[in-house]
């Protein structure tokens, strides 16, 4: 492995990896990554070009025959290895995460955890890619389906999830035999770096899977390569509707998953102090930067509106916010960037603007030692509307909005009015108001009594409508079928006499 480095030594180096070789490219435009916590400058990503990209591509579409024919099981094995070298270096790995992206050392543990968890499942790929067969579909015909490899698959990431969102991808495409290309968040690509090296140190072979920086010139180069088969891609709504329309009118294979805005109902005969926690956790935890975050919660009924608010809003005052990377105390951490921070005080401000009561404001939050972070507090918008635009906007912030109805029915209806559809969940001790909410809900992914649920890897994350384009989601079975196609072998078998060329009379 070559590893060479030519920004300044103070930053952590952001190389690309090509076959088996690491380089930083010298690109006329970098991208800084910027510790959210400090405000400091840690690293400057290489803007690589078409070029760049195409030398990238060329090197998994090298190394995918070898790949392909290597035996399921032995793929298998290099995951194997690969899950004991995460384990081993895990904390380390928290340490990063949470330097890059500002979220604490728990919700960093908890990013790779998941992601460890589809390395797992990947072990395991061997049993699904399993094929069917059905003997005498006519008489002396057989029939028999394998599942092959596409061929250079890529991955495109959002910042929220560092690890996860990566390895939703690659460990299930490399186990079904395709090479990979991983475009990182250019906000947080150290992480991936790191995942990168210990794949390699677990003995995958070289060009099977490679690394590339960029932003949208990058992103497009690889949408349009004729080399490349299938695309993931997670990020913003509107990012992931033109993913999904350039890479499938380039003949792409894609799975897009965006944005959203989910709702979490509160029902008179909940248990508040259950819904109160399980709501400061959906809303606040990492800093509300979560395609899962509940960001709206339906209060249905005075006794409910009143005993779940005031509790709610007390316990996220009383979160503190600080600089994840210093302070073992901090519970929420900063926002990505000084953009994105900006953005979500706008937001509030729209709502404020809009008539709606800001409950709790935690614009202005001060971190001690850490005058540039990118810091907001908790804050709750009370007696949100469905005409305002606060009520449909993805935030991907700690903001709460609460909305209040009356009833079931009619709560339901208006939830039901969003454009995106990934999670929702009930808090409630009725079966039949849990069961009317689960069927009628218009999302992909339906909790009660848990918060919002995002599925473990075995199961598919079932984003709808505005929250994912395409058919086959990342994780379980849908995601081996995302990284295969069907090839259905019918074979005729003579009988002795009737023309075997084995058989002498
Ligand atoms: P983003 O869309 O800004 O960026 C995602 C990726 O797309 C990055 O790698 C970026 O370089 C690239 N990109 C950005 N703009 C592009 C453009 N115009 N053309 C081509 N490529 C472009 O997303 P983000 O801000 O990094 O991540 C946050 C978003 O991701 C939120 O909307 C969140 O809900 C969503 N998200 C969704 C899920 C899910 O499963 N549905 C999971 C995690 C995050």
């Amino acid at each position: 492995m070559t590893k060479t480095a030519t920004a300044s030594t103070a930053l952590t180096p952001c190389p690309i990896l090509i076959g088996d070789s690491w380089s930083v490219p010298d690109t006329p435009e970098t991208s800084p990554v910027l510790n959210p916590s400090t405000g400091e400058l840690i690293a400057r990503v290489p803007m690589c070009d078409e070029a760049i990209v195409d030398d990238v591509v060329q090197s998994a579409h090298a190394a995918f025959e070898d790949w392909m024919e290597t035996p399921p099981i032995e793929r298998a094995r290099v995951l194997f290895r690969y899950k004991a070298l995460l384990d081993a270096n895990f904390e380390e790995l928290a340490v990063l995460i949470t330097r890059e992206h500002g979220k604490t050392l728990t919700e960093a543990r908890g990013d790779i955890l998941r992601g460890l968890e589809v390395v797992e499942y990947a072990c395991g790929n061997t049993e699904l890619l399993k094929g069917e067969s059905l003997e005498n579909i006519a008489r002396g015909i057989d029939c028999h389906s394998v599942r092959q490899p596409l061929g250079v698959c890529v991955g495109i990431c959002p910042y929220n999830f560092p690890a996860l969102v990566p390895m939703w991808m690659f460990p299930m495409a490399l186990s079904c035999g395709n090479t990979f290309v991983l475009k990182p968040s250019e906000k947080v690509p150290l992480t991936s770096i790191r995942l990168m090296e210990l794949l390699q140190e677990a003995g995958l072979p070289p060009g099977v899977m490679n690394i590339v920086h960029g932003g949208k010139p990058c992103v497009d180069a690889l949408l349009t390569h004729p080399l490349v088969k299938a695309i993931s891609f997670v990020g913003q709504s509107q990012v992931a509707k033109y993913i999904f329309e350039t890479g499938t009118s380039h003949g792409k294979r894609v799975q897009a998953a965006g944005g959203a805005k989910n709702f979490v109902f509160v029902m008179p005969d909940a248990e508040m102090d259950k819904a109160v926690d399980g709501m400061k956790d959906g809303a606040f935890g990492c800093a509300g930067q979560r395609c899962m975050a509940a960001s709206t919660a339906v209060v249905v009924g005075e006794q409910a509106a009143d005993a779940f608010i005031p509790p709610l809003t007390e316990s996220a005052a009383a979160i503190r916010v600080g600089a994840c990377d210093r302070d073992p105390e901090a519970r929420m951490g900063a926002l990505i960037t000084r953009a994105h921070l900006e953005r979500v005080e706008s937001l509030i401000e729209m709502g404020s603007q809009e008539g709606a009561d800001i409950r709790l404001d935690g614009r202005g939050v001060k971190v001690d030692g850490c005058p540039d972070g990118f810091y907001l507090g908790p804050t709750i918008i009370d007696h949100v509307q469905d005409q305002m635009k606060i009520c449909h906007e993805e935030t991907f912030g700690p903001v709460l909005n609460i909305m209040r109805f009356n009833d079931l029915d009619e709560a339901i209806e208006i939830a039901n009015r969003q454009s995106y559809g990934n999670g929702a969940c009930i808090y409630t001790s009725s079966g039949k108001a849990a069961r009317e909410f689960s069927h009628r809900i218009k999302a992909g992914m339906v909790g009660i009594n848990v918060g919002v649920p995002a599925p473990l890897a075995y199961f598919p994350f079932s984003g709808w409508d505005y929250s994912f384009f395409g058919d086959l989601h990342v994780q379980g079975r849908e995601g081996m079928q995302f990284y295969t196609r069907a090839k259905i072998v019918t074979s005729r078998w003579f009988r002795p006499g009737e023309g075997d060329i084995w058989h002498k009379d």
